[in-house]
């Protein structure tokens, strides 16, 4: 038993290793696909937010951005807090998106809010950034900026007066914690759906390979059973009828097993159970309540047989003469042993000696009137035999005693006869 649970943990770690390594890969290489392409999705809603905002100012007020008594006007158009909300608000992009109008490096018109709701103007962009943008004239882009105190995905483009000198910039951003709390869901969703997978996967594969284990807890029993003299042992049927090499080994089992059973209950002759195994059958009987006539039958002048046609002529007749009287007595549920050279004990269950005996009476008459051929010479086969029926408190021995007496009384009184 110990060992089948070993299988078992053995069957399972493997099993459980290979499916939290699997889930392990798929979560860390979904992950960083998720990562990747979320801040790929950032970088481009930011992007094209901001370029939107630039050409949504160009469309409204042709012209270049210029500062007059601190005052940001583009065009000759003097710009307010009105025009710049009603403009991010057409811009198609996630709610949560700020922009920024920048003249130089200073916030001129924001989005961003301080923790007293007042706009976020007349601060300073990163010197780092405005030097980028201002200096160089070129789109500035990082996935962490602070501003405010806050991280920020942002997009930075140059404006320029019409001696392409950078003189602002435009800034679109999302905040990071609620871009990142968003792929932090999905990337949980993805684990918990993985994980998911993985538990079903392993209550599969746990009972395709509980299966397994079983049958060969069953083989495993059965080969046990039948090294201890258990040839009666029977095989679960869905065990032998397994297509694989489980299968196989359960089938080259019961055929050792019916094999080992022949080798060691039969009589390599005749194939009747030997003297041990009838012995062994009648206690069988007796343990199950039943009731039963034991014959005592042993050919006639066998002897003569083997001296006149030969030892083989002897061998040919005893295999006869066995198979028909096995065929005989098994077809009434009985069966019968070798139980000397030519002497069968026949074993009749529940048959009283009158039924018995017309059974008996019968089986003599086709011996004597079948014709045993050799060589092209008939030989003459009779057998005599005597009859007991068990009695109540009376061992087996003692029955078979009785039936070999009345034998004995047959052969003395002539032979060819039944006598009960
Ligand atoms: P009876 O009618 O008194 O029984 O006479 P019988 O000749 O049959 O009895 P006996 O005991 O004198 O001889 C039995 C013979 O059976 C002797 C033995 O050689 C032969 N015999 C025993 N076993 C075998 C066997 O397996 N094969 C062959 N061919 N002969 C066997
Ligand atoms: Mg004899
Ligand atoms: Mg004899």
């Amino acid at each position: 038993m110990k060992k089948h649970r070993g299988l078992t943990a053995t069957i399972l770690t493997m099993i459980s290793l290979t499916a939290v390594f699997i889930c392990a890969c798929i979560t860390i290489v979904g992950s960083v696909m998720i990562y990747i392409a979320t801040e790929d999705g950032i970088k481009t809603e930011v992007h094209n937010a901001a370029r939107e905002l630039c050409n949504l100012y160009d469309t409204e007020f042709q012209g270049e951005y210029y500062m007059e008594n601190g005052s940001l006007y583009k065009g000759g158009n003097m710009l307010s807090y009105k025009d710049f909300n009603a403009k991010i608000s057409q811009v198609a992009c996630s709610e949560d998106v700020d922009f920024t109008i920048f003249w130089g490096d200073t916030r001129m018109f924001t989005s961003i809010r301080r923790r007293d709701n007042s706009y976020f103007v007349g601060t300073s962009a990163d010197k780092k950034i405005s030097e980028c943008v201002l200096d160089s004239g070129l789109e500035y882009y990082s996935g962490k900026i602070k501003i405010n105190g806050k991280g920020y995905a942002g997009y930075y483009i140059p404006v320029m007066n019409s001696s392409a000198k950078t003189v602002g910039m435009i800034f679109a951003g999302r905040p990071l914690d609620a871009a990142r709390s968003n792929m932090r869901m999905i990337i949980f969703v993805f684990a918990l759906v993985s994980v998911c997978v993985m538990g079903v996967s392993m209550a599969v594969f746990r009972k395709f390979s509980m299966n397994l284990v079983r049958s060969l807890s069953d083989v495993s029993s059965f080969m046990e059973n039948v090294a201890n003299g258990g040839f009666g042992s029977e095989l679960n049927p869905k065990t032998l009828s397994r297509t694989d090499e489980v299968g196989d080994i359960a089938r080259s089992a019961n055929t050792l097993r019916y094999n080992l059973r022949e080798l060691v209950e039969r009589d390599p002759l005749t194939s009747l159970l030997n003297r041990r195994s009838g012995r062994r059958a009648i206690d069988e009987l007796i343990a199950k309540g039943k009731s039963y006539t034991a014959a005592m039958a042993d050919i006639d002048y066998f002897k003569r047989i083997n001296d006149g046609f030969g030892h083989a002529c002897g061998d040919y007749v005893l295999k006869e003469l066995s198979a028909f009287i096995r065929e005989e007595a098994e077809n009434r549920k009985g069966f019968v042993s070798r139980w000397g050279g030519e002497e069968f004990l026949i074993i009749l269950p529940s048959k009283s000696i009158k039924e018995a005996r017309d059974f008996l009476e019968e089986l003599l008459d086709r011996i004597r009137n079948t014709e045993y051929m050799w060589n092209g010479e008939r030989i003459p086969v009779t057998v005599t035999a005597g009859a007991a029926e068990a009695i109540m408190g009376e061992t087996p021995d003692e029955t078979i005693n009785r039936a070999d007496h009345l034998l004995y009384d047959g052969k003395k009184s002539g032979r060819d006869r039944l006598v009960t």
